[in-house]
């Protein structure tokens, strides 16, 4: 989608801090950065949020290239959170779906 700004980091167009890249995910650092390790993982086809993913492999992906970076990173042990933001109420912003994964710091619980 052209004017969406995570298909233009797919395609180079805008080049962000990338972290891992595979066939068919791209994760970078977050702009703005909400816990020491924050990274948005992102499928490359351009899927506006959770309720339009029918892709079960790409969902499972998703979420093992958060662990797998978590691991990487090394939180897996002390800890980390995922989260997937959908539409208003969910706080979405940028409508291409994104898993957040954010560590090195202690998450409160409600979030906000
Ligand atoms: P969401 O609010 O769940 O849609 O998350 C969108 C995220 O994209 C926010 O955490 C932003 O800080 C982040 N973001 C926006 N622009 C950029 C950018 N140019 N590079 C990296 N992250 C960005
Ligand atoms: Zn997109």
């Amino acid at each position: 989608m052209t004017d969406c700004l995570f298909c233009k980091m797919v395609s180079g167009e805008i080049k962000p801090d990338v972290v891992f890249e595979d066939d068919r995910l791209l994760a970078f650092r977050d702009i703005h950065p909400q816990a020491p390790l924050h990274v948005l993982i992102v499928p490359k086809l351009h899927i506006a949020n959770l309720n339009e993913l029918d892709d079960a492999d790409l969902g499972g992906r998703l979420l093992q290239t958060a662990a797998g970076l978590a691991e990487q990173f090394g939180y897996a042990e002390s800890g980390y959170r995922t989260v997937f933001n959908c539409n208003n109420d969910g706080g979405q912003t940028v409508h291409h779906l994104h898993l957040h994964l954010l560590a090195g710091r202690r998450m409160v619980w409600p979030p906000g």
